[in-house]
């Protein structure tokens, strides 16, 4: 018997384990189809983003964890149900198939960009270690920017950043970047913390509503100690060329990049960015 495992998260990884610890290997085939051959630990890229850790430590090999299934670091393009075979390419473009006595889809989600007008020409998603070296990566690249830049208004639009949503993700992103961004000044000589502005951008009334009120104000005060803006009841309804606007008209102007987290059923997550570049505003990665 042949069991096809479409993912490599951590449904799929915990599956995968489990039915090899039920089924001897002469019983069953396991294959896993994972478009990466590490597992992303999600919970530890704001960390990486951060520089708190270096980004292997947020991945492990999938190899690695499940002894006895056989990885295949490839994409699954189609299920033939009829046929009982998916189709799957490693990244060249040729089409393979394989038959399977059982699939199982452990995809998990993506990141929808589509979701705020304007988005998707001025964000990037936060899933993967890359989305995350990117906006490490994007926030070094404004300090050098900020640090070559003689106007001052011109120095703050480099240092301002902005997130969205303040659920456990967003508030981890906000304050690992203002740490960041913060702790770095001491190495530049052009700009102080003062110039640095961290943005957080909540639709309630109070940050992480998940561990109730009065944790959620720790937390806010906390944040706002460490130099943290935060704007409870708005909400980001447009990423456009000239900022982010706001459900109540407002517009968060400036040469910002701002980081957007958000779930929902299906648990998406994304960081938006947007920056100037020649005078318009353009989706770029580092
Ligand atoms: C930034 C962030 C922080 C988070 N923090 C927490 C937390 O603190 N606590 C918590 O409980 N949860 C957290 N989550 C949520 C948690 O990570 C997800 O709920 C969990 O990863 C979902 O697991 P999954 O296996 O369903 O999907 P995923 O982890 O998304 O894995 C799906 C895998 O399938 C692969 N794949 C997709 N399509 C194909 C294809 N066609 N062919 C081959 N492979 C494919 C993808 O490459 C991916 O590796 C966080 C998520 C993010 C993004």
């Amino acid at each position: 018997m042949r069991v096809v495992i479409i993912g490599g998260g951590f449904a799929a990884v915990q599956f995968a384990r489990t039915l090899r610890k039920k089924l001897r290997a002469s019983e069953c085939e396991i294959l896993l189809f994972n478009r990466e051959n590490h597992m992303v630990f999600h919970p530890l890229l704001a960390d990486v983003a951060g520089a708190s850790i270096n980004p292997n430590a947020a991945a492990t090999p999938l190899r690695q964890m499940l002894p006895g299934v056989a990885c295949r670091t490839e994409r699954v393009q189609r299920i033939d149900l009829v046929n009982s075979q998916i189709e799957f390419d490693d990244g060249t473009g040729l089409l393979s198939r394989m038959p399977y006595d059982h699939v199982v889809v452990a995809c998990g989600a993506e990141s929808n960009l589509n979701i705020i007008p304007g988005m998707s020409e001025h964000a990037f998603g936060f899933k993967v270690i890359r989305d995350a070296i990117d906006l490490r990566q994007h926030m070094v690249r404004q300090m050098e920017r900020a640090e070559a830049a003689s106007d001052p208004e011109q120095r703050r639009w480099n240092l301002s950043f902005i997130v969205v949503g303040a659920g456990f993700s967003g508030v981890e992103v906000a304050g690992e970047m203002n740490e960041l961004v913060r702790s770095s000044t001491r190495f530049y000589r052009n700009f102080r913390k003062e110039d640095v502005s961290v943005s957080l951008v909540h639709t309630r009334d109070v940050i992480l509503p998940e561990v109730g009120r009065s944790l959620g104000e720790f937390a806010r005060k906390k944040m706002e100690k460490a130099g943290i803006e935060v704007i409870l009841n708005k909400r980001a309804v447009a990423a456009t060329h000239e900022g982010v606007e706001l459900n109540d008209g407002g517009v968060l102007r400036g040469a910002r990049s701002f980081a957007r987290l958000e779930r929902h059923p299906r648990r998406w997550y994304r960081i938006c960015r947007w920056r100037r570049n020649m005078g318009a505003f353009s989706r770029r990665r580092i």
